[in-house]
C-alpha cells in the first residue's frame, strides 16, 4: 500500500478552492449510448448533485491510475472492464482536473460500496444536462461531450 498524498485543498489560480493536492481526476465511461453516473449524498460537498466518480489524484498516480482508483473506491468497478479512450484536461493553473473518459464492456458492473455516493445509475448522454450536476462536473461536460462525439463517431 503506496501513501495516500493526494488529500488536502488548493487555492486556485482560477479564484476557488479545490481538492486535491496534486489535482484530481474522475472517470467518465461510456457504455451504448450511457454514462456512468453517480448521485452524491446530500451531506458531502456539493451533495445531492450527479457527477462522476473522482477525487484527488496521489503524487505517484498517473492521470489515469487516479481515476480508475476512484471508481474503484466509489463504484466498485472491476477495472479489466474498463478500456480507457482519451484524457480530457481542465487546467486552471496550479491546479487540473483531469476527466478519463473509458469504454465500459458489457459485463461490468457498478454499484455504490461507500457513504459518500448513493446511487450509481447509467444515464443517456443525451439526458445527462437534465439532471442536477455536480458544478464542476456541469462545467465541463458540453465540451467532454464534444470529445466523446468524436470518440463515438
Ligand atoms: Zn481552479
Amino acid at each position: 500500500m503506496v501513501a495516500r498524498d493526494g488529500d488536502g485543498w488548493i487555492d486556485c489560480d482560477c479564484g476557488n478552492r479545490h481538492w486535491g493536492k496534486n489535482g484530481a481526476a474522475g472517470l467518465l465511461i461510456i457504455r451504448d449510448g450511457s454514462v456512468l453516473m453517480q448521485h452524491r449524498a446530500p451531506w458531502v460537498h456539493n451533495g445531492d448533485t450527479w457527477g462522476i466518480p473522482g477525487g484527488a489524484r496521489d503524487s505517484h498516480e498517473s492521470v489515469t491510475e487516479g481515476a480508475i482508483r476512484e471508481a474503484i473506491e466509489e463504484t466498485g468497478i472491476d477495472p479489466h472492464y474498463v478500456t480507457p479512450l482519451s484524457i480530457f484536461e481542465d487546467d486552471h493553473g496550479n491546479w487540473r482536473y483531469d476527466t478519463v473518459i473509458a469504454q465500459g464492456s458489457a459485463e461490468l458492473v457498478a454499484h455504490e460500496v461507500n457513504d459518500e455516493s448513493h446511487e450509481v445509475r447509467w444515464i443517456a448522454i443525451d439526458e445527462v444536462d437534465s439532471q442536477l450536476l455536480h458544478p464542476s462536473f456541469g462545467a465541463t461536460w458540453p465540451d467532454v461531450r464534444k470529445l466523446i462525439a468524436t470518440l463515438l463517431s
